[in-house]
C-alpha cells in the first residue's frame, strides 16, 4: 500500500530560510518544491525523511552534586533523543573528567558519542 505525505520545512542553512514542500511517498522524498539551491534539497531529503539532532546536556559525575556538560560528537536521529537523554541522567562517570573524554561511546548503538564539554573535577 502506497502512502503519501507533504511536509512543510523551513531551510536552515542560510539566512533566506526558504519554505520547502516536500512530498513522500513510502517513506522517501518523492518531491521537492521551494529550495533556493541544492544544499535546501540535502536538508529536505534528511529533514524529511530522518531528522537528526545534536544532544546537548548535563550529567553529573560519580559523587558529585554538580552536573558538567556535555554534547553527542556528532548528529543523533531525533527519535532517539529523549531515550539519549534518559542515558545522561542513568550513567555517573568517575572524576576526573578532561573536555573531550568521551562519556558514552556510541550511545544506543549510534554512531555517535557523548563527550564532555569542560573539565570537572568535583
Ligand atoms: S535552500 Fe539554499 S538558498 Fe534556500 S535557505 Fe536553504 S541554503 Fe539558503
Amino acid at each position: 500500500m502506497n502512502s503519501a505525505i507533504t511536509k512543510h520545512l523551513i531551510c536552515i542553512n542560510c539566512p533566506l530560510g526558504c519554505r520547502l514542500t516536500v512530498s513522500l511517498q513510502d517513506g522517501q522524498m518523492a518531491s521537492l518544491d521551494g529550495n533556493g539551491c541544492g544544499r535546501g534539497a540535502r536538508y529536505a531529503a534528511q529533514e524529511a525523511v530522518q531528522p537528526m539532532r545534536v544532544l546537548t546536556g548535563l550529567m553529573k559525575a560519580e559523587g558529585c552534586r554538580r552536573p558538567f556538560a556535555v554534547r553527542s560528537d556528532r548528529a543523533i536521529p531525533k527519535e532517539l533523543l529523549l531515550q539519549c537523554a534518559a542515558e545522561l541522567k542513568r550513567i555517573h562517570p568517575k572524576p576526573p573528567i578532561a573536555a573531550g573524554d568521551v562519556i558514552i561511546p556510541h550511545i544506543l548503538g549510534t554512531n555517535a558519542s557523548i563527550i564532555a564539554t569542560q573539565n570537572f573535577d568535583n
